[in-house]
This record gives C-alpha cells, sequence and structure tokens, in this order.
C-alpha cells in the first residue's frame, strides 16, 4: 500500500520565533494523531530552523523535517551551500529537489538535478522531486511529454532500487502561489499519466508504491476533492501550509490509504 503524504514547502518564510510557533501549533493540532506509517507528513523549513525542528519534533513518529534544496556535490569550497551529508547529520530525513522556483530563479538543470537525486540518496534522504509544466507549455496542450521529458531526464536514469526510495510532486508551475489550482481532471489526468511512465519504466510494482503528490494552490478548500482522486497520495503546500489551522485542515483531508 502506497503511503499518503503531506509535505510543506515553508520557502522563505517565517523569522525564527514565528517558525518555532508554527511547528508548537502543529505539534499541538490534529495533526500528529492523523499520522501513521502510511499517512505522514513532512515539514520543509528554511535550513535556519532544521535543526532546532528536527529536536521539536522527534517524539512523534511519522512527523519528519525536510530541506528545501540540497547541494549537487558532496562537499567543498561552495560558500554559502549546504550538502547533503550535513543535512542528514541534522536528522533530516527528506529534501526537496527540483522545485520550480530553482530550476527557474537558480538555473538548475536535468543534469544537476539528477546528482543532487543521487547526493541526497546515497546520504539516505528521500527526495521529494517536482515536476510540472508552465503555462505556455500546458495551453500548447504539451504538458504530458513536457513531464515525460523533465522525468527521463532525471529520475529515470536511476535505477529502479534508487527509483523506488523516491517521491514525486507534480506543481503546474501556473498554479503555484497564482490561487489558480489544476482541476481535479487536470491533475488526475498528470498523476495516472505519471505512473504509467513509472511502471514502463520501473514496473508495475514499483508505480503503485511510489507517493505522487500535488502542489499548485492546494488550500484547506480544494485538498479533500484532490486527495480523493486515485492516483494523488497527498500534496506539496506552500502557502497554506504557513497557516496553522489551513495546514492542519489540509493533513486531516488526505482519505486514503
Ligand atoms: C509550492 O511552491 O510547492 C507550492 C505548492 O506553493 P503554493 O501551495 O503556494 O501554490
Amino acid at each position: 500500500m502506497r503511503k499518503n503524504i503531506v509535505a510543506a514547502n515553508w520557502k522563505m518564510n517565517k523569522n525564527h520565533p514565528e517558525a518555532i510557533e508554527l511547528i508548537q501549533s502543529i505539534i499541538n493540532s490534529k495533526i500528529p494523531a492523523h499520522t501513521s506509517t502510511n499517512q505522514q507528513v513532512i515539514l520543509a523549513t528554511p535550513y535556519l530552523y532544521l535543526r532546532e525542528a528536527v529536536f521539536l519534533t522527534q517524539d512523534f513518529q511519522h512527523l519528519y523535517i525536510a530541506a528545501q534544496n540540497c547541494h549537487h556535490e558532496a562537499k567543498g569550497a561552495y560558500t554559502g551551500e549546504i550538502s547533503a551529508s550535513q543535512l542528514a547529520s541534522l536528522g533530516v530525513t527528506h529534501v526537496i529537489i527540483g522545485h520550480s522556483e530553482r530550476r527557474m530563479y537558480f538555473n538548475e538543470t536535468d543534469e544537476i538535478l539528477l546528482q543532487k537525486t543521487q547526493i541526497a540518496l546515497q546520504n539516505h534522504l528521500i527526495p521529494i522531486f517536482c515536476c510540472g509544466e508552465p503555462l505556455n507549455i500546458r495551453e500548447a496542450n504539451n504538458h504530458l511529454e513536457y513531464i515525460q521529458a523533465q522525468l527521463e531526464n532525471t529520475v529515470f536514469q536511476l535505477a529502479s532500487e534508487a527509483f523506488q526510495k523516491i517521491i514525486i510532486a507534480y506543481e503546474p508551475i501556473w498554479a503555484i502561489g497564482t490561487g489558480k489550482t489544476a482541476t481535479v481532471e487536470q491533475a488526475q489526468e498528470v498523476h495516472e499519466y505519471i505512473r504509467t511512465l513509472i511502471s514502463n519504466q520501473f514496473g508495475t510494482d514499483i508505480a503503485e508504491n511510489t507517493p505522487i503528490l500535488y502542489g499548485g494552490s492546494c488550500n484547506a478548500q480544494n485538498a479533500s476533492s484532490l486527495f480523493a482522486q486515485k492516483d494523488i497520495d497527498g500534496g506539496l503546500i506552500g502557502g497554506a501550509s504557513l497557516i496553522a489551522k489551513d495546514f492542519e485542515t489540509i493533513v486531516l483531508s488526505t482519505t486514503h490509504p
């Protein structure tokens, strides 16, 4: 049975007291009781708060802490950068890789993203690997081919033992932070397509067990209808994850397994 996952991407938001307050609100909400082996919650905080976030959540077995990025090299003279092994040494368990904001603003190429994925896995971090099309590609109805190429150039290069550890997030760029959510039909179409691609590449078992999250203006109002789709296994949540009550509603909206 594949896992159901809700991951919060805080991006570059919250100062230190605000971040601690949000973590405390999450811990004191209905979220921990809702979690289980197959029902996980992941908080991707800014780097600065990771150690404290790990410490504060250590008694909650199915509440995980993620980084929003890592460097693609193991170590060395990369001023200001953070390595996968440094993250792992803090007790961080997951890392977001390939977010469209990183691809767009930091010129992260497929080649770099594959390297990041590999170095994360070597350090026992679980990558939350993002893919998704910009508006012009969607409008030209080329989104499926676009996403296929993104996956073929990156995570489909992994051996199956490595691929089966990762989480995929489908995030249409036109829906991120815009308040314009994909319809359930649009999201389900792409999730089903991604699962078919995984099945063709790695086999049905791995495809059936790969969590595929939806991201893009997912909120307290639309989460339950998105998560009810058979190939949508939870969400990667930006803006709405910064509001404790909304994030709680989203987590409680997960319906399967
Ligand atoms: C994201 O950036 O991963 C995201 C899904 O953002 P939002 O929920 O704000 O659209």
